[in-house]
């Protein structure tokens, strides 16, 4: 992935963004032709397989337990109950599945081990395997890469000096090292932001500053539009303008040529005409699916149709990057050979003390 040599500093990006909106649509629009095919649109499933109940603070979300809303904390999903709906979601033309947790961090637990099952399962359905579960490891990466994890999603929301108006639970620092744990795993990083938290054009470009200053930037750029949640501190934030949302998709798309724009949450604020003028400033993947975790999104049919007007077709998956491959996780087979020698010896004690019992039931002398 490159950046686009002509943008170096915060100054140029802010120059960028307030260009005249008919010419930042134009220039953007040329870009997206020159890196990809403008009628081809990759369709992202996301699903909550862990919602709710999460320690952490971040001001928009309404799966923190210390905020008040309607979100009601639940246990991991089951591999089999992801299993369906990653073939629905397939069946619907998603190419990837990408699967969120409500986790501060990673815990090498059994959960985890039931999300490893989970990605060597969507991967064997031949769909982009996508993960969001919090803070990760450089071993745990390596583990998920080892299952068959496509990407990582770690989203740096918004600009380093903003953040801690948003977050007071962890480090911006904390989030560019597990995306540097992604990336040193050979995981394709998807990483982006929101707008509409209040903060400012400078704190925007901040956040793209953020991706120019890394090696290489992320696969994959996720553009959120707030979703205002009642209950959250975010809860009274106005709404997106959609001018807004198509000069943040088409400066992301200039700046960063060869990475995939994710038009993300926000999209049922959007008009049909609005989200064909996102397409046009270059987003080239939206979250497809009626349920963005907690928010809602336009239904499947909704997209189609609106495909069909645009003339846009969903991307096959693996265009960008080879399939990994599924390998055996040496943690969870250790654990099945143990439980199953745990079992012989349980076994074998109950046999021997089934023979070792040939003596007359002892007699119960009740007392006088
Ligand atoms: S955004 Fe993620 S980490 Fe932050 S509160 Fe929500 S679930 Fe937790």
């Amino acid at each position: 992935m490159k950046v686009n040599p002509a943008y170096k500093t915060k100054e140029d990006l802010v120059e960028l963004y307030n260009t005249p909106l008919m010419e930042l649509l134009y220039k953007a629009a040329t870009v997206h032709r020159e890196h990809h095919n403008p009628l081809e649109v990759q369709m992202s499933s996301l699903l909550s397989i862990k919602t709710g109940g999460c320690p952490e603070d971040c001001g928009y979300c309404p799966q923190a337990a210390r905020y008040h809303t309607d979100v009601n904390a639940q246990k991991l999903m089951s591999v089999e109950s992801v299993i369906e709906q990653a073939k629905n979601a397939k069946a619907n033309g998603s190419s990837r599945l990408c699967m969120g947790a409500a986790w501060r961090n990673i815990r090498d637990n059994r959960d985890f081990d039931n999300v490893i099952q989970m990605v060597q399962a969507v991967n064997g359905l031949d769909m982009e395997v996508c993960c969001t579960l919090g803070m990760m490891s450089d071993e745990q990466a390596k583990r998920l890469k080892n299952a068959g994890l496509y990407a990582y999603n770690h989203n740096l929301d918004t600009s380093e000096d903003y953040y801690d108006d948003i977050i007071s639970t962890r480090e911006y620092q904390d989030r560019l090292s597990t995306i540097d744990n992604a990336k040193n795993a050979g995981i394709s990083v998807c990483s982006g932001g929101i707008i509409g938290m209040g903060e400012s054009i400078e704190d925007r470009m901040g956040l793209l500053m953020s991706y120019i200053k890394m090696d290489t930037p992320p696969e994959s750029i996720p553009i959120n539009a707030l979703v205002p949640v009642e209950g959250t501190p975010m809860a009274d934030q106005k709404v997106v303008e959609i001018w807004e949302m198509v000069r943040m998709v088409a400066t992301t798309r200039i700046v960063f040529p060869e990475s995939v724009v994710r038009l993300s949450a926000g999209r049922t604020s959007m008009s049909k005409e609005g989200q064909a003028l996102c397409f046009m400033a270059g987003a080239s993947s939206i979250f497809a699916g009626d349920m963005l975790l907690t928010t809602p999104n336009p239904e499947f049919n909704e997209d189609k149709e609106l495909f069909e007007i645009l003339g846009l077709k969903p991307k096959a998956p693996f265009q960008d990057g080879e399939k990994p491959e599924s390998k055996t996780d040496e943690l969870i087979e250790e654990k099945k050979k143990k439980a199953a020698a745990r079992e012989k010896e349980l076994a074998e004690a109950r046999a021997n003390s089934e023979k070792n019992s040939d003596f007359a039931p002892r007699k119960v002398v009740s007392a006088k």
